[in-house]
């Protein structure tokens, strides 16, 4: 029972690590992730002059930093920084409108805000999509005491040609007004400042982006000192080591612990689709080798299969068969759903250019939210019936939804390392959690398991070794009873045989006799003759007494005997046996006690009349006997209320190596004399009914000197107080 209590408190303790350790990655994950999010340029803000404000980055004196000239942005144009200086030229043959101070945000290309103003045109725009191809340009005079020396651009869609002071430093594929040599690719970087002699760096950003309706720059570029985006860039990697390492640890932890499920290829398939979905997250960039709506096709093709998978992944999740009616459901939504994937699919393959229109990104959102809210709904009804992994179930059901549905919002300009990432993270430890919670619960079990059995085993044995035990010793009472048997039939056919034998030989001697016998010799051989008929009397009503005892039919009717009075009974008959011979017969008992017991009369009688009788057998002419009774009161035998009874005499005596044994049936010591008539059952016949009453019995014995046997029998409740009371 100790152990047992043991068990719920070390399953809390592994619960409680667990938990634990989810935190601690949910808040290591989360401040890299925070970090990253640095990477924006959300920092920038806008003054009423139109410059652009760094608000996180500050100078010695902790002065906000103002990049006196903010971003330009040159519409339906790449220009070369040449092309711009020429055109800034008095005499400049070609002038091009471009707007100033335009913020970049995450919400399109550009936002002209309060501060823009159009050099040339007079109206504002916003969207790139409107231009197809544009040219930002930004110029920074560092500050004394500003380290401005690395820019990131998060993300640029989808070809570009970067520009620092004057020199290209990337190319990301054809960048061209001539929309047949357009060449998409995604872009993230960063890029090394060498600001000019004067502290002044120019940067320039030509975009082209025919097929999106998001390009150019996707996410606001943050400009930092180098040390600052170092450690941007090591808790970006932190982020990716975090996640690598719990995929890692989730694959080789699911590996081995799904070896017990009964779904491991469910596992599998649901592992596989989680690396494709992590594969599509970190190697986006890679696998957008073909042509703009090419890539686009291939994206949402992915997403909708694997949307489609994840709703079959949860669909097999519970057994077949269960019922008719989810059977046939089963059956009505898997078609459903299929051919609804199918018609999604062929209206983009078929229309590709409704990939691009803001009705389909909410058709695309609708569709993800009803399938996964749908299998959030299936497996929470289904767990109800089938209760195993029902937390897994739930809640890789809700963690895929919130995946599928960040792939939709997924907008790449929002974050660097997307949401989406970020939930594949949670998912992670939500798994590995899950497996190392199930790992523990089945070991824990395993090993309680194996400690029931163990003990199990081990009573077995105890049991087993006890019967075993029982059983030797069962034969070996067999064994011995056997033997015994075989010497009691032997003594029988002996001690009967002998005085048959003597009386047949008396018969014929008085048959034979060829005179008359004389009146003596007939009356001395039928003397005889009757002595040995009560030999074998004697023998055979010992023998009838031992073998009824010993069945079980022979209870004891017990009920309270006076001991005093019963033996004394006994004295006064021996005594009156004695008159004549030499012999002393005493009797000494208590004058006020009876020493009651219970008992059963008839049996005790024969128990003090047979020592008595063998007192006065075995004593010689002037022997001596002396009967006692009194109370027993050593508390060491039988509790202390008990009656003795000790009969003693001076006769020949027990041989002392013989002692042990003169309670055995047919035995007779040594010196117990030939012509001594006995059976050697009396003394068997005592014990065993002493042994009944739940008494005890013992000889203490002295050869030549005499004997003397305690008999001890607990006494009776019904005290002779009371007794006297009662009259
Ligand atoms: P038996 O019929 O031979 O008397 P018992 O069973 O009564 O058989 O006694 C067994 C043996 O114990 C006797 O044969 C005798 O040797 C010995 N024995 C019994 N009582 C006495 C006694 N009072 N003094 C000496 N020996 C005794």
């Amino acid at each position: 029972m100790p152990e047992r209590s043991k068990k719920p408190e070390k399953r809390r303790l592994s619960i409680g690590v667990s938990v634990l350790i989810l935190i601690i990655a949910i808040v290591v994950s989360s401040l890299a992730f925070l970090l990253i999010n640095q990477r924006r340029g959300s920092d920038f803000s806008y003054t009423l002059s139109g410059a652009v404000k760094l608000t996180y980055w500050e100078d010695a004196k902790g002065t906000p930093v103002i990049l006196e000239k903010g971003w330009e942005f040159y519409p339906h144009r790449v220009l070369t920084p040449e092309m711009i200086h020429a055109s800034r030229l008095e005499n400049a043959t070609e002038r091009y409108p471009y707007y100033r101070n335009v913020q970049i945000t995450t919400d399109g290309w550009i936002d002209m805000g309060d501060s823009a103003e159009l050099y040339t045109f007079g109206k504002q725009v916003n969207k790139m999509e409107q231009y197809g191809i544009g040219t930002y340009r930004i110029e920074i005079i560092l500050n004394e005491n500003v380290d401005f020396v690395t820019i990131n651009i998060p993300d640029i869609a989808q070809s570009a040609v970067i520009w620092v002071n004057g020199k290209a430093v990337r190319h990301y594929g054809t960048v061209s007004d001539n929309t047949s040599l357009y060449e998409p690719v995604q872009v993230c970087t960063d890029i090394q400042l060498e600001p000019a002699s004067d502290g002044s760096i120019e940067i320039v950003i030509g975009c082209a982006n025919y097929s999106s309706p998001y390009g150019g720059i996707l996410c606001s570029p943050c400009v930092a000192s180098t040390a600052t985006i170092g450690t941007i860039e090591y808790s970006v990697r932190m982020y990716l080591t975090v996640l690598c390492a719990f995929w890692v640890f989730f694959l080789i932890g699911g590996h081995y612990i799904s070896k017990t499920f009964v779904s491991q290829s469910k596992f599998y398939f649901f592992l596989l689709m989680f690396l494709g979905d992590i594969m599509y997250e970190m190697f986006s960039p890679m696998v957008t080798l073909l042509p703009g709506t090419w890539n686009m096709l291939i994206k949402i093709t992915f997403l909708v299969l694997t949307n489609y998978f994840t709703f079959l992944f949860f669909f097999s999740l519970y057994p077949r068969g269960t019922s008719k009616l989810f059977d046939k459901l089963r059956f009505f939504e898997i078609s459903f759903f299929s051919i609804l994937t199918v018609c999604y699919l062929m209206t983009f393959w078929c229309f590709p250019s409704v990939l691009y229109l803001d009705s389909s990104v909410a058709a695309n959102l609708i569709f993800v939210i009803i399938t996964n809210l749908y299998n959030i709904f299936r497996v929470c009804h289904m767990t109800r019936r089938f209760n195993h992994g029902k937390y897994l179930y739930a809640s890789s059901v809700a963690m895929t939804t919130a995946i599928h549905l960040s792939v939709f919002f997924r907008r790449q300009y929002v974050v660097y390392i997307s949401l989406h990432a970020f939930l594949l993270l949670f998912l992670a430890v939500g798994f590995t959690l899950y497996f190392v919670m199930d790992y523990v619960k089945t070991y824990e079990m395993l090993a309680d398991n194996n400690r029931n059995l163990s003990s199990a085993v081990e009573e077995r044995t105890k049991y087993i070794s006890r019967v075993n035990q029982e059983l030797l010793d069962n034969h070996q009472k067999l064994v011995d009873n056997e033997e015994a048997r075989k010497k009691m039939m032997s003594n029988v056919s002996h001690d009967l045989r002998t005085p048959i034998t003597a009386i047949r030989g008396y018969v014929e001697l008085m048959l034979n006799a060829k005179e008359p016998l004389s009146r003596e010799q007939e009356v001395q051989y039928l003397n005889n003759m009757h002595t040995r008929s009560v030999q074998m009397e004697q023998l055979i009503s010992d023998l009838v007494q031992l073998t009824r005892m010993e069945s079980e039919n022979d209870t004891l009717e017990l009920m309270p005997v006076s001991i005093v009075e019963m033996v004394h009974d006994l004295f006064q008959l021996y005594k009156a046996e004695c008159e004549g011979t030499g012999k002393v017969i005493t009797f000494h008992a208590p004058q006020d006690d009876d020493l009651l017991i219970d008992g059963d009369p008839k049996k005790l009688l024969r128990v003090f009349e047979n020592i008595i009788v063998n007192a006065m057998k075995y004593t010689r002419e002037d022997g001596k006997i002396d009967i006692i009774c009194h109370r027993y009161e050593d508390p060491a035998m039988l509790g202390g209320n008990a009656v003795e009874v000790c009969i003693k005499d001076n006769g020949v005596g027990i041989p002392e190596n013989e002692v042990p044994y003169v309670f055995d049936r047919f035995y007779r010591a040594e010196n117990s004399g030939i012509n001594k008539t006995g059976s050697g059952l009396g003394l068997s016949i005592v014990k065993s009914v002493i042994d009944r009453h739940g008494g005890k019995i013992w000889v203490e014995s002295e050869e030549g000197k005499g004997s003397e046997f305690h008999i001890v029998l607990k006494a009776s409740e019904y005290s002779f107080d009371e007794e006297a009371e009662d009259e």
